[in-house]
């Protein structure tokens, strides 16, 4: 590892922060991330559509554009933001790459009409266990009685253009919300007032996800907070890093799986080593598992059009070679048994195909272990 600030760290190589989104139930995540990728898949949701995983990746070019009304002079140093679909905290808490969390950064969501809620404190609990940075995004400010609203407002600017009754109003919910955190051991502040930013205090972004108040905060915060406090873990490194997120069949593909490349470079024509298992019935009726590193060379690299999500249906672009950070679908050939949770492991020419599946099969205990224990 690089030593920290050493001056030979070229900023113009870091890659993407990997950010989750957690909390309590109704805080407004999925309604969240609805607001800042422009679709609505909440609805959708409502309609059968099945919760899964998924990423969407923010382009820096997007999110400059986006946050220029709060005209911050600091430059966007990564390439972009991709942001991890986490339906509840359990996904944080499976989605680990080679051993350790997934995410760079979580968001935090929290009802400002509610305050800490149990899932709350839950997701907390394993931020704090991960020692992952996140941000609170205090959501909902739009049901503040009598709220003026301010379209996708810089939340000071729509902060200004309200009455003193509601501004009375969300001062002493937030104070009520930070006595909330204090009691969990957690310093948080205004993410404005937060000047150290990081380390000890923990910023608060107001948002609204119906109207958007707060979200060029929200989302230029992500990446000043990650670009201050985790220039290391952000450096481009050429040593594969990636996490199979979901298994599934995609008609004119075949079995493919969805990951996230955390950090180096994946090719087409790559071989790599999965983790798999089988499972059949003897005549006994005795069950029988099959665990197994997969061998295989990756046929095609794919990603959704930027700003679409990796779930939703539609055309794919092609890709010669992907660099990290990215949600990929990958399609090779004996994909069937692959296990989601697990990294994906790249051959390269100087490594022993033997080591690799030494060591993805390493990685297949520790998820059966979690399995286990749960
Ligand atoms: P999740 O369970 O955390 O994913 O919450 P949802 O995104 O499904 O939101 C729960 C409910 O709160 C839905 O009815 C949303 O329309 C509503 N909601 C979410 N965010 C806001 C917000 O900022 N303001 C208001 N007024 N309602 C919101």
């Amino acid at each position: 590892p690089e030593e920290p600030g050493a001056p030979n760290q070229d900023e113009d190589n870091l890659r993407s922060p990997i950010c989750c989104i957690m909390g309590h139930v109704d805080t407004g995540k999925t309604k969240l991330l609805d607001c800042i990728r422009g679709t609505n898949v909440q609805e959708g949701e409502a309609g059968g559509i099945t919760q899964q995983i998924g990423a969407t990746y923010f382009p820096a070019e997007n999110i400059r554009e986006r946050t220029k009304e709060l005209k911050a002079d600091a430059k966007l140093k990564v390439p972009g933001l991709l942001v991890i679909d986490t339906p509840g905290h359990e996904s944080f808490t499976n989605l680990r790459s080679r051993g350790s969390g997934l995410c760079d950064i979580a968001i935090l969501v929290v009802d400002i009409m509610h305050g800490l809620e149990p899932q709350t404190i839950e997701s907390l609990n394993l931020l704090k266990m991960r020692n992952t940075e996140f941000i609170v995004a205090l959501n909902k400010v739009d049901r503040l009685y009598g709220w003026k609203v301010c379209k996708n407002a810089p939340i000071v600017k729509a902060m200004k253009q309200q009455s003193k009754d509601v501004q009375f109003e969300f001062n002493t919910r937030l104070t009520q919300i930070v006595t909330q955190f204090k009691e969990q051991g957690i310093n948080t502040e205004l993410y404005y007032k937060n000047k150290e930013m990081g380390k000890d205090t923990f910023s608060i972004v107001p948002t609204s996800a119906i109207s958007g108040e707060g979200i060029p905060d929200m989302l230029l915060l992500l990446v000043q907070w990650t670009q201050k406090t985790m220039i290391e873990r952000l450096t481009y490194s050429n040593e594969v890093q990636c996490t199979v997120l979901e298994v599934k069949v995609v008609e004119g593909h075949g079995t493919t799986i969805d990951v996230v490349l955390v950090n180096g470079v994946l090719h087409e024509g790559d071989q790599i080593v999965v983790c798999g298992m089988q499972a059949w019935k003897s005549p006994f009726y005795v069950h029988y598992l099959s665990l197994g590193p997969i061998v295989t060379s990756i046929r095609a690299l794919l990603t959704p059009h930027p700003m679409k999500e990796l779930r939703v249906k539609g055309t794919y672009l092609h890709h010669k070679k992907i660099k990290a950070a990215q949600g990929i679908k990958i399609t090779a050939q004996g994909f069937e048994h692959a296990i989601a949770g697990t990294s994906l492991y790249v051959v390269g020419p100087d490594d022993d195909v033997e080591d690799i599946k030494e060591a993805a099969m390493e990685d297949m205990k520790s998820v059966m272990s979690r399995i286990d224990k749960s």
